[in-house]
């Protein structure tokens, strides 16, 4: 087993094995929000990926980097959809069976995706923690190789080669913003971003409604969140109990921690709309809606912030745009985690 912390060689190495399968992505100007926010704002799109999110990268790493240690015969992963989608696509490249465990919570729009990928899915349970557990049972019954969706160094490399082909085409950047759930996404860019150029800030921004990672580093160690239905459902689930690499790497790395509600999502995916064309869902709002708001200090420009994916629901994504939208109500004994945590100045 791994024990050393991934570093920019694991990335370049995945840069290496999934550059032949994925053009880098378009980084664009965004400039009714530049204007906006008085910055030089860029978009990074990691929509025109082939499954239209960023997690592609990673599943392709893991799965290449396993295949040149082992024989492979099918993978199996946990996962909000858009992990499933990434695992199913890699699979299916190298014409592997994919099984993706799931829970009741995944919207069906996500699910149709999956299957249309020629994945076989597990549907149980009410959380993202109890598909997880059914999915390792089945790793180690079945002898399929575990995608994790995030804490594996192997995705977080993958999900770093973002971070490269930012540096390279915009140097000067000084400012990411990030959307944070199980935190490879942003261990990955963080990562590469401060080896590259230590200047760089790194902002994280999670959903008030699972900011299992946020909670996780206020306390010092992996700790679990109550799970609530959110418009930013691919930033829900926990960040594992047994986390090895991710809660580390963002200790490390990442400068501060932003939460956002589910308002705020809504209200930055109608803005995406109407003043970009961005189709957006919601966790991939979660950054612009932290531009956006305005309690919280400015952040320093050029900014970049990341579509991670598209995958939202037609009808939500119609009732947002109307404005009709309302978010699900809260448990009013929900604990609440502060809107911007500093980790480091
Ligand atoms: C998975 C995902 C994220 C969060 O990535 P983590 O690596 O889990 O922090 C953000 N946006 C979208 C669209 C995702 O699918």
């Amino acid at each position: 087993m791994t024990t050393a912390m991934p570093t920019i060689t694991d990335v370049y190495r995945a840069r290496r094995r999934i550059s032949p399968l994925i053009a880098p992505t378009p980084l664009r100007p965004a400039f009714t929000l530049a204007r906006k926010l008085g910055q030089d704002v860029y978009l990074k799109f990691e929509t025109m990926l082939p499954t239209r999110a960023f997690k592609l990268r990673g599943a392709l790493n893991c799965l290449i980097a396993n295949r040149e240690r082992s024989q492979v015969d099918g993978v199996i992963t946990a996962s909000t959809g858009n992990h499933g989608r990434a695992v199913a696509y890699a699979a299916r490249h190298f014409q592997l069976p994919a099984t993706v465990c799931l829970s009741e919570l995944v919207p069906t729009n996500k699910r149709a995706a999956l299957e249309a990928l020629g994945a076989t899915l597990d549907v149980g349970g009410k959380s993202q923690d109890e598909a997880m557990a059914r999915c390792l049972d089945r790793a180690r019954s079945d002898d399929l190789l575990y995608v994790s969706p995030f804490d594996d160094p192997l995705i977080i490399a993958g999900q770093g080669t973002i971070a490269v082909e930012i540096l390279e085409t915009l140097p000067d950047v000084v400012t990411l913003v990030v959307p944070l759930s199980g935190g490879g996404l942003v261990a990955g860019i963080a990562m590469v971003a401060k080896a590259m150029n230590p200047g760089v800030r790194i902002v994280a921004v999670s959903s008030e409604r699972g900011p299992a990672m946020l909670a996780s580093l206020l306390a010092g160690k992996p700790v679990e969140v109550p799970e609530e239905p959110s418009i930013a459902d691919s930033l829900g689930g926990g960040i594992g109990l047994d986390n090895r690499w991710t809660l580390e790497l963002i200790r490390r790395y990442v400068d501060e921690v932003r939460t956002v509600s589910d308002e705020q999502c809504a209200a930055a995916i109608r803005y995406g709309f109407e003043t970009e064309g961005l189709v957006l869902e919601g966790a991939a709002a979660a950054g612009i809606a932290t531009l956006l708001d305005a309690e919280q200090p400015a952040l320093e420009g050029p900014v970049v912030a990341f579509v991670t994916g598209d995958n939202v629901d037609v009808q939500t994504f119609l009732s947002i745009t109307a404005g009709d939208w309302r978010p699900t109500p809260r448990p009013s004994a929900v604990r609440s985690y502060p809107k911007r945590t500093v980790l480091h100045d």
